[in-house]
């Protein structure tokens, strides 16, 4: 579905990503880790062109999207994104951060998207919240809103970075069952975070990267279980 050749990133002088080789399947479910700073962020972004490689090609359902002349802003629509804050609109309600892009990106009607919206907020028992504005929510809540409105857009795949860092210990949980129901229903999924049980459970491959390239990747077993490279043995031992 989506594959980088020779992908690199720099920020100024600095180079963040240094040449990532990596393709995800259709349904597949990969969870990056790795160390603060490595890049992982940055190569999530530069999947769906919040960022603009340096160099390298992103290829969307075999199409090179890093080029001349493709419509970004379409391809976007395909990839819905989750990160750490929420990003919700503060002045719209749950239910309107969620038509919004269905109405004004994809001329969906307003019927159609309030059926979309509120089945989708039916399925995370969240219906209750349609009238809510987001700061009446908790962070667990407006996580869940924020899937919900990815969703929405009725993505061909999701890219998530951190979506649990920022929430209170107890709101991990319903967020993370969330992003399973969504594996085990087949959603191709590229997932950054610290949560390793949930990397461990719901992920086909682990890619661990450090200082701008991808070290080792594997299962779930052979990368927690069997890590061969040294520097995933040393992250591994910190954060299990
Ligand atoms: P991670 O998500 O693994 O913590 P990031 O991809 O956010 O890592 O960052 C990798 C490196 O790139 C860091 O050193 C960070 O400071 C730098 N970086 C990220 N975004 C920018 C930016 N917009 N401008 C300059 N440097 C950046
Ligand atoms: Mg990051």
């Amino acid at each position: 579905m989506i594959k980088t050749t020779k992908l690199t990133k720099s920020f100024g002088e600095k180079e963040v990503l240094k040449g990532i080789d990596e393709e995800i399947k259709d349904g597949e479910v990969v969870v990056v880790i790795g160390p603060s700073g490595s890049g992982k962020s940055t190569f999530l972004r530069c999947l769906n062109l919040l960022e603009i490689p340096t160099s390298g090609e992103v290829l969307f359902n075999n199409q090179i999207i890093n080029k001349k002349g493709v419509n970004i802003d379409e391809i976007r629509t395909k990839m819905g994104m989750v990160f750490q804050n929420f990003n919700l609109f503060p002045h719209l309600t749950v239910l309107e951060n969620i038509t919004i892009g269905p109405i004004q990106i994809k001329k969906t009607s307003q019927e159609e998207a309030k059926k979309i919206a509120t089945d989708l907020l039916q399925s995370m028992g969240l219906l209750d919240k349609a009238d809510a504005y987001p700061n009446s929510l908790s962070g667990g809540q407006k996580q869940r809103i924020a899937i919900a409105r990815a969703l929405a857009m009725q993505p061909e795949m999701m890219l998530f970075d951190e979506p649990t860092s920022a929430l209170d210990p107890e709101m991990v949980g319903e967020v993370l069952q969330v992003m399973r129901n969504l594996a085990v229903n087949g959603m191709t999924m590229v997932v950054v975070t610290h949560e390793m049980g949930f990397a461990r459970e719901v992920g086909d491959r682990i890619l661990f990267m450090d200082e701008g390239v991808i070290v080792e990747k594997g299962t779930p077993k052979q990368i927690f279980d069997q890590p061969q490279n040294e520097r995933t043995k040393n992250f591994l031992s910190k954060v299990l």
